[in-house]
């Protein structure tokens, strides 16, 4: 027998009245009533009400008399049945009159309260964040995080796929982002970078024969963090050979819906719908819509191409859009410094140049640009919009991705601050097909949207080879998207070294360069490839969605700050000179006076 408890605190019940039990926990609260102690005693599974009985030897009240908020403690009583019962915790039919009391532990006072109300500034909560974890919400994350973990590794499993581990000192895998370095002392001067994604190495295995590969991955990127984003986060990584999309988007599906009941309890009892990359963008301004809700963004752009309006007939003929989305039932509650507000916004984060509105009431619509539309413009404009009396048509002109940005943002702040999202709801989305190249105005060249090694849609191979409108050439790739959260993505890759090749000189990469960075990929790639595909989830994302948490801080048990400080440890922290030396590095970082 264990001699620290019989039972766990979330245990006793009715059944056990008369029985003798030994518990130990940490006190979460202890009160003095009329003669009696009543201690709460918490551990992982719950909390039971322990009471001293007026009766107790003066030695044992001596004991209790100086116990304090979590000091941990053995006692040993018998359980009766609670006079005023207690139907907000478990073990609430009972309580526990000691005869036994011992303290393992006494503990000092605490810089905040270990309760799920207590307001907590977060970072004291990371700066403690083992204090953090016994309120039971955060306890409940943890568990969560458990339970999803194994829910993946059984799923995965069932479907034959094998686990392997690939290293974590290694060299840089192209997501995109800025790499971790590690210097090497073994090879002065030379770096190991953190991987990004295990990529190469997945595909590698895929060569390797390993055909169904996944695996629970820490990647690393170098990123600005927000508030679903951390510096180190774990992928949920899998690979498959001989599969087309549809076989990879199937595993993933099933995959996705075990572990949301796992998680959440509920059933999805849907098949995920397939929106190409266009139309999401098109509809919703966003690669990862949140389609609980509509609001959808309306093009306005042939019916200005004639219009008075200078500015938006500009832009119409010039290749820009004209988009609108209906702010529904908003005319009275939007004031002009409510629009206003609403310019400044995209102004601010999107670089639109202005907003304009349309308000629809009784009389009739109300707008400083109405003027400059014709009777049978003005009916166009609110048909296509759908708008009626009482709603408000705000209107971007621009380039598509200013567009889509601003109305995007503004559709989502409508859904969150209108109410028009159902936050009970849930709905998982495939947006697929995204272009293969995106164009980096600043170092005026083509780059990977996904990686290099996504594979082409079979439609536009032609095109693409052909060197004929990158930007339009589309992919086999799919992201996932859960409540309008990206929680993975992936894509069939190309197991054809010509195609490679010519992806490799598209994104500007020469010979050397290749060579340089994967010699050691494009060289297996000679071996007999075959055609593979897979995807990676970001499982901190995902479970953060599925939990409905603000931030995804909330579901990882170490995270860091938004600075990347780790506020418990104190890293990123200072080494000795001896330790750069012993790297051969040099630190060029002054302390500003
Ligand atoms: N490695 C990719 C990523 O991290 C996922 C994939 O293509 O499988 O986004």
């Amino acid at each position: 027998m264990n001699i620290y408890r019989t039972h766990k605190l979330g245990e006793l019940r009715a059944e056990n009245i008369g029985e003798t039990v030994t518990l130990s926990g940490w006190v979460a609260t202890k009160r003095d009533l009329g003669g009696l102690t009543f201690i709460d005693l918490r551990d992982r599974e719950g909390v039971t009400q322990i009471v001293v009985p007026q009766d107790a030897t003066e030695e044992m009240k001596e004991t209790i008399s100086k116990i304090r908020s979590e000091y941990v403690i053995k006692v040993t009583g018998e359980v009766k049945e609670r006079f005023s019962k207690n139907d907000k915790i478990a073990t609430g039919d009972v309580e526990v009159f000691i005869t036994s009391i011992e303290v393992l532990n006494k503990a000092e006072i605490l810089p905040f309260e270990i309760s799920d109300d207590a307001n907590v500034n977060e970072n004291l909560r990371l700066k403690y964040r083992y204090l953090d974890i016994r309120r039971p919400a955060m306890m409940n994350n943890i568990r969560k995080r458990h339970d999803m973990m194994m829910s993946i590794r059984n799923y995965m499993d069932t479907n034959t796929f094998i686990e392997v581990d690939t290293p974590i000192l290694t060299k840089s895998t192209p997501e995109g982002a800025r790499d971790f370095l590690v210097p090497s002392r073994m090879n002065e001067g030379k770096f190991y970078a953190l991987p990004q994604s295990p990529q190469l190495f997945k595909q590698l295995l895929m060569i390797g024969g390993v055909e169904k590969y996944f695996q629970i991955a820490k990647c690393f990127r170098d990123e600005d963090l927000r508030s679903d984003r951390q510096l180190e986060f774990l992928q949920l990584d899998m690979e498959m050979s001989f599969v087309t999309m549809d076989d990879v988007m199937e595993y993933v599906e099933g995959l996705a819906k075990t572990v949301f009941t796992k998680v959440t309890g509920n059933q999805v009892n849907y098949s995920f719908e397939k929106m190409p990359y266009y139309e999401a963008m098109s509809r919703f301004g966003s690669d990862k819509p949140d389609v609980r809700f509509g609001v959808e963004l309306k093009d306005l752009t042939s019916i200005m191409k004639d219009c008075g309006f200078k500015a938006f007939s500009g832009i119409a003929n010039s290749g820009g859009i004209v988009n609108a989305i209906v702010a529904p039932g908003q005319a009275t509650n939007f004031s002009r410094k409510v629009l206003g507000d609403l310019e400044t916004y995209v102004k601010t984060y999107f670089g639109a140049k202005g907003l304009a509105w349309i308000k629809v009431t009784e009389e009739g619509v109300n707008s400083p640009i109405a003027k400059f539309f014709s009777e049978e413009e003005m009916a166009e404009i609110l048909e296509t919009t759908g708008a009626k009396v009482g709603d408000v048509i705000l209107i971007l002109a621009d380039k598509a991705k200013v567009v889509y940005g601003g109305l995007g943002a503004l559709r989502l702040k409508f859904g969150n601050e209108l109410g028009l999202i159902n936050k009970d709801s849930h709905k998982f989305l495939w947006v697929v097909d995204f272009p293969m190249f995106e164009w980096s105005e600043e170092e005026k060249r083509y780059k990977a949207q996904h990686h290099p090694f996504t594979s082409i849609k079979e439609e536009d191979m032609e095109m693409f080879l052909a060197g004929d409108q990158m930007d339009k050439v589309r992919t086999n790739s799919y992201d996932i998207i859960l409540n309008g959260f990206e929680i993975g993505g992936g894509s069939i890759r190309i197991h054809d070294r010509k195609v490679q090749k010519v992806v490799f000189e598209q994104l500007g990469l020469t010979e050397a360069e290749i060579k340089e960075k994967f010699g050691f990929f494009v060289e297996a790639f000679k071996y007999g490839a075959p055609p593979h595909g897979g995807l990676a989830f970001g499982v901190d994302r995902w479970l953060m969605a599925m939990l409905k948490k603000d931030s995804i801080r909330d579901v990882i048990p170490f995270p860091v700050t938004n600075k990347g400080q780790c506020l418990l440890t104190e890293a990123p922290g200072n080494v000795d000179i001896e330790q750069l030396e012993e790297l051969s590095l040099e630190s060029t970082f002054k302390e500003e006076k």
